[in-house]
């Protein structure tokens, strides 16, 4: 598989092909080049980097889920301190691993 870019936008595209236009600014497909090798590999390693901090960040919210429900349920102070310190913890790793996501787009990492 190949990447193209869309001359215009910046727009891209996963093919054999240019898309016949862009879907994003409707450029015709002339308007695409192709991606180098070394540049395509950055955005692939970067697709992927963006996929783990993705699936850490729904697997935190379940936790904070979980920890809420310990709190609610409250059986004794240890289990709840539990609940809380698992809550805070997977609310920090979930904002951390926002930010590097807000961090990576911002430097142009993705497209
Ligand atoms: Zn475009």
């Amino acid at each position: 598989m190949k990447l193209w870019r869309c001359g215009v936008c910046g727009y891209i595209h996963d093919g054999s092909t240019p898309p016949e236009k862009c879907p994003k600014c409707g450029a015709p497909a002339e308007r695409f080049s192709e991606v180098d090798d070394k540049e395509t590999e950055l955005i692939r390693r970067s697709r992927y980097t963006n996929d783990l901090h993705c699936r850490l960040i729904a697997l935190m919210e379940q936790v904070e889920e979980i920890a809420e429900a310990g709190i609610d349920d409250d059986l004794d102070p240890g289990c709840v301190a539990v609940f809380k310190r698992a809550r805070e913890e997977a609310w920090i790793i979930g904002q951390s691993a926002k930010a590097e996501i807000r961090a990576h787009i911002t430097k142009g990492k993705w497209s």
